[in-house]
Parts: structure tokens; C-alpha cells; sequence
């Protein structure tokens, strides 16, 4: 059923109020098919996950289709992986949990990121030095135009850093319906990012389990993210720059605690988080929106925030930035 002047405020988790034009949920394909045969060409689409990596800043004219398509189910038992597909509308923290419920690895530092299953390829979401393409199997996606079903494996997708074929090429041309994950049975820990190791070691855990791993960083990331529930936020709102070792050096000379992280021969990634630190953005509010003052890659809404707002700060900060280090960054989030 599509219903017209929806409040998007509770879809969203900046928490920005605006209005869908024509509003419907989808719980299986042939809903979609049935609330798209009645979509006209000339009409904007948006399909809508969780609403936690995007930022709306005005209404949305058009049609508005929310994932709900749901499942969790084991598809092929292999010697020492399994291939676990989930609907494209379940919740990404309940998959990671079933995926340790049933004792399978390869998941468990990607805990606690908001959104949906369906999302987490698009983005190829990461988190404590594991991405989605790491485990990634394959995918099930609906072509808007054709309506027929096209099935994904990793090299269709051209996964990068944040970053994948359905963000470029294959943007607004399909609805992903399902998810597969190549998981382990066996561990394969990734350790040495951050607070990981040393808050195992400060409880004491030797042999960590999946279980283990997962609550570890669903407690760092409590301490240190905003819970979008109490005060709206989207994460991350830029991409960290990967800059050439040239540009480093330059930036180097000039700022010698730079923290950087090596991506490849000639590349190297700068933390954004550091860059807006130091040019004392952290907790600094303007109106109803700032930038958190725990981690200065988090813009938040204190409440009553338009969209519009929150992209101008944006933009306050990226030309702020591009002045002091000459780095053009990148927003993470999508602007609608
Ligand atoms: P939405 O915001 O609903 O949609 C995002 C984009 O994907 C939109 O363009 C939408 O049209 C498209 N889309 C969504 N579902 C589909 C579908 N089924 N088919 C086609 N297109 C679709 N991200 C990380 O990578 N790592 C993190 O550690 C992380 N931490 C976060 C912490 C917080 C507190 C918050 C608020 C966000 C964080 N994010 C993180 C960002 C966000 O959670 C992820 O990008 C997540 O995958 C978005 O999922 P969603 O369902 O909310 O997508
Ligand atoms: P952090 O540990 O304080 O580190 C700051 C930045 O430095 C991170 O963005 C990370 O890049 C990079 N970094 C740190 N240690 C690294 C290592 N060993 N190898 C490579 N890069 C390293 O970051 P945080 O803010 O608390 O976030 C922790 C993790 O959760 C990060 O992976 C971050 O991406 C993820 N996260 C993402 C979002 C989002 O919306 N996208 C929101 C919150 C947290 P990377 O980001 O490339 O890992």
C-alpha cells in the first residue's frame, strides 16, 4: 500500500524531518514488483534501509520504498565455511549475532553498525579492519528497468574503500533482496586494530571466541559513537582521504604528529577524524548541529536540526579543511 505525505523524521537517524511525496513497505519481491508497476519512469526512487547513512535536506518529491524483506537461513554447509544468506530488510547487528549464535566467524568486528543487511554491501561497510568484501559471497538484486533478478559475486562489485559498483555504475539501478556471507567455522581473528587486543587483554581472555570479540567492540564502540536513539547522527560523515606519499611528506614537514595508515605503494590513508581535531571543530555546535565532541567524523543534531543545516556545517568544515592541509574530503553520507 503506498501512502502520500509521509513524516520520513522516523526512518532517518539524524532524526531530520521531511516529507515523502508516495510511501510504501516491501516484504518480499513481489511487493516490490506490485508497488513499482505503479511507479512512473519520471518519478524520483529511493529505497530505504535503515535511513542510517543518508541526510535528507529537503522533501522528497518522489517515491520512497522501504526494505523489509526478512530470513536468515543457512544455504551451503561446506567443510570448514558456511554460506549464510539474509533477507536484505533484516537488521545488520541481528545477522551478526545469529552468525555467532550458530558459532561461525568472520563477522564479529563488524558488530553494532546500525542499518540494514541489504545496505551493508553498498557501502561496503567496515569497521576495526574488517570489510564487508572480506566475507562478502554474493548477492540478490532486482533491476528496476528490466524487473528481472541478477545474481552478484564479489568480483561484480568492485568493492573499495567505502565504495562499490552499486554507489557508481550500478547507482539507483537496483534493489538488493538478499545477502550472502562466506563465514568461517573456524577463527580467523582480526586482533590488531585500535582498543581490540587490549581490551581482551584487560578482560583476560586469551582464546577469544566470536562472542567475545563481538562484545568487546559493541562496548568500544558504546563508549565512543553517539546512540543515534538519544542524539541523531549518521556515523561518520566523511571518508578518511587516502593522499599520495608526496602529499604526505608535505603534510608531514608540516604537522609531524600526522597519524597516517599505509593503503598501498604510493598511497596512504590520514585519519578525517584527526584533520577536523586539529582544526578545532570537535564539540563545536552551531544552532541545532555540531560535530561530536567525542569523535569530530560524527556531525549530530541536538534536536530540531534541518538537513540543510547539518550539509552547511559540512561544507563549513570541508573548505575549513581543504584550506589548512589542502585535502578535499569526501562525504560518506548520502545527500538527498
Ligand atoms: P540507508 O541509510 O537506508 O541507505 C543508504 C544507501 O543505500 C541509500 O542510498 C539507499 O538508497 C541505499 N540502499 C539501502 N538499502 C538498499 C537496498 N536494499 N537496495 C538498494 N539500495 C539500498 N558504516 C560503516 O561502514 N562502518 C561503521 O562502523 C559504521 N558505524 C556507524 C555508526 C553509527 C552510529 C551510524 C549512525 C552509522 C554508522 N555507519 C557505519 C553507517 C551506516 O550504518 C552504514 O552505511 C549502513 O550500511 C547503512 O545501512 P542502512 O540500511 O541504514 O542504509
Ligand atoms: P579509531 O579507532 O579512533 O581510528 C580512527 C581512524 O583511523 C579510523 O577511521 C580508522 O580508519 C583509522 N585506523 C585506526 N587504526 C587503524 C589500523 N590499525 N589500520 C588502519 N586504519 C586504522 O576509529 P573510530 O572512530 O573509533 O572507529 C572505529 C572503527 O569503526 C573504524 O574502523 C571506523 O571506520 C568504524 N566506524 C565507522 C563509522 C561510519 O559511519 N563509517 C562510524 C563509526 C565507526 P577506518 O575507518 O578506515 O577503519
Amino acid at each position: 500500500m503506498i501512502r502520500t505525505q509521509v513524516d520520513l523524521q522516523p526512518f532517518n537517524t539524524f532524526g531530520i524531518q521531511a516529507e515523502a511525496a508516495r510511501f510504501g513497505i516491501f516484504r518480499s519481491v513481489e511487493e516490490l514488483k506490485s508497488l513499482l508497476s505503479a511507479h512512473p519512469k519520471d518519478e524520483s526512487l529511493l529505497i530505504l534501509g535503515g535511513g542510517s547513512n543518508l541526510l535528507f535536506t529537503k522533501n522528497f518529491d518522489g517515491l520512497v520504498l522501504k526494505n523489509e524483506i526478512k530470513g536468515i537461513e543457512v544455504v551451503q554447509e561446506l567443510q570448514d565455511e558456511v554460506i549464510l544468506k539474509a533477507g536484505a530488510g533484516e537488521r545488520w547487528h541481528d545477522f551478526v549475532l545469529k552468525s555467532i549464535e550458530l558459532d561461525l566467524f568472520g563477522l564479529e568486528n563488524l558488530s553494532l553498525i546500525p542499518g540494514t543487511v541489504g545496505a551493508s554491501p553498498i557501502q561496503n561497510i567496515g569497521a576495526y579492519g574488517v570489510e564487508v568484501k572480506d566475507v562478502f559471497h554474493s548477492l540478490e538484486a532486482y533491476h528496476i528497468d528490466s524487473g528481472s533478478i541478477h545474481t552478484f559475486f564479489l568480483d561484480d562489485c568492485a568493492f573499495g574503500y567505502r565504495d562499490s559498483i552499486f554507489k557508481n555504475k550500478y547507482k539507483g539501478q537496483y534493489v538488493i533482496l538478499s545477502v550472502s556471507y562466506r563465514l568461517r567455522k573456524t577463527p580467523n581473528l582480526r586482533l590488531q586494530y585500535g582498543a581490540i587486543a587490549q581490551e581482551l587483554a584487560n578482560a583476560g581472555i586469551q582464546e577469544p571466541a566470536a562472542s567475545d570479540i563481538s562484545d568487546v567492540v559493541i562496548r568500544i564502540r558504546q563508549s565512543k559513537l553517539p546512540d543515534p536513539t538519544t542524539l541523531g547522527n549518521a556515523g561518520s560523515f566523511f571518508k578518511n582521504p587516502v593522499i599520495t606519499l608526496e602529499k604526505y611528506t608535505e603534510l608531514k614537514n608540516a604537522f609531524p604528529e600526522i597519524p597516517s595508515y599505509p593503503v598501498d605503494a604510493q598511497h596512504t590513508k590520514v585519519p578525517a577524524g584527526w584533520l577536523i581535531e586539529q582544526a578545532g571543530w570537535k564539540g563545536k555546535r552551531i544552532g541545532n548541529c555540531g560535530v561530536h565532541e567525542n569523535q569530530a567524523l560524527v556531525l549530530v543534531n541536538y534536536g530540531g536540526a534541518t538537513g540543510t543545516e547539518i550539509f552547511n556545517l559540512s561544507e563549513r568544515i570541508v573548505s575549513d579543511i581543504n584550506q589548512k592541509f589542502g585535502i578535499r574530503l569526501e562525504r560518506e553520507v548520502n545527500i538527498h
